[in-house]
């Protein structure tokens, strides 16, 4: 479906995929400034939580570090897998 959105920049009206990517087809401007700020604040955020993790593998880590990390990570997964199976339990539960 395409939609058309004025331009920011130009105050054109251009074809508007609902992307923050798009940009004007006048001027070349970012068709939702705000939107793709958004975004790359949130991939930003992302990418920092995820060093943050404990068992964040880093590209200086030893074998050592490196096995014991993917170990971590494992028994994470498990961990919230079996806390996601009682959530699920206790949400099907009649009463
Ligand atoms: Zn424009």
């Amino acid at each position: 479906m395409k939609h058309q959105k004025k331009c920011p920049g130009c105050g054109e009206w251009s074809t508007w995929y609902q992307s923050h990517e798009d940009i004007c087809e006048h001027c070349g401007t970012l068709l939702s400034p705000e939107a793709f700020n958004r975004d790359e604040r949130r991939a930003e955020y992302q990418a920092a939580s995820e060093k943050k993790w404990i068992f964040y593998i880093e590209e200086n880590d030893g074998p050592v570090l490196r096995f014991f990390k993917k170990i971590g990570n494992t028994v994470y997964l498990i961990y919230m897998a079996i806390l996601t199976f009682i959530m699920w339990l206790i949400a099907v539960t009649p009463g």
